[in-house]
């Protein structure tokens, strides 16, 4: 089991993130934990240093934080990217949010470094992981017209645009909204299973309503194998080789 999309930088994990990666090393077998501002990047370097070949980093600026980073911070950490591309292992979540962003000019902001970070990721062959929140549709268009090529949508929700993902070969990974939400059980149902990877995004979406860990994306497996009518165990290593190939991990 690998969850390719936790973020452990956050505070909800301040008295006890040792403990929690500790306890992720005995049953999972690795965790991609996303930071997603740049004031989260050292803590995220940090932990990459301390569980090398188990925890992994994908770095970009969340959309929703568009409004509070500066040009000048934003090409500072474009430079931090760079030179530290050989701790890092992909781009994102990189992309748009007209959920949190209701602005025209500031929702022209997020596609501007939405195309900047796929700039990136194609200079640095690194594969994006792409946010979509209620923007489904331009996001897809934007990555179709840069020829954005190594992308995987998190949290995708459209599924009467999921034949779009399916054609440019793009990737999903699913968490544990696929639990409560028709629409992702469709996208579950309907996406290869090669395409899929499985996700928390720690700490939220707990199913339980608590604090939720990447332990977690037992349970993400459990029902994509349960929908697609295999076994866990078959569905298990399916989406751990995904993971393992589309991020090119080395464990
Ligand atoms: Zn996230």
């Amino acid at each position: 089991m690998i969850d390719v999309h936790a973020h452990l930088e956050q505070m909800d994990f301040d008295n006890d993130r040792y403990q929690v990666i500790e306890g992720c090393k005995q049953k999972l077998k690795a965790v991609i934990t996303c930071c997603a501002h740049p004031e989260d990047f050292d803590l995220t370097m940090q932990m990459v240093e301390k569980h090398k070949g188990f925890v992994f980093a994908t770095v970009g600026i969340h959309p929703i934080y568009i409004k509070e980073i500066t040009e000048k911070e934003k090409d500072e950490f474009l430079d931090l990217i760079k030179e530290n591309k050989d701790k890092i292992t992909a781009l994102g979540e990189q992309g748009l949010d007209y959920f949190e962003i209701k602005e025209s000019e500031w929702q022209q902001k997020q596609k501007e470094l939405f195309i900047e970070f796929i700039d990136l990721s194609k200079e640095l062959n690194f594969p994006l992981v792409v946010h979509s929140r209620d923007a489904f549709e331009d996001a897809i268009r934007i990555l179709e017209q840069e020829d954005a090529k190594q992308v995987l949508m998190h949290m995708f929700g459209a599924h009467h645009l999921l034949k779009r993902v399916i054609e440019n070969n793009w990737f999903i990974s699913l968490n544990t909204i696929i639990l409560r939400s028709k629409k992702h059980k469709k996208i579950a149902r309907d996406m290869p299973s090669e395409k899929i990877l499985t996700e928390t995004d720690s700490p939220w979406l707990d199913p339980a309503g608590g604090r939720n860990t990447p332990l977690n994306v037992k349970i993400v497996i459990e029902k994509i194998s349960e929908i697609k009518k295999v076994t866990f165990e078959e569905m298990d290593k399916i989406t751990t080789n995904n993971a393992i190939k589309f991020f090119n991990l080395k464990i």
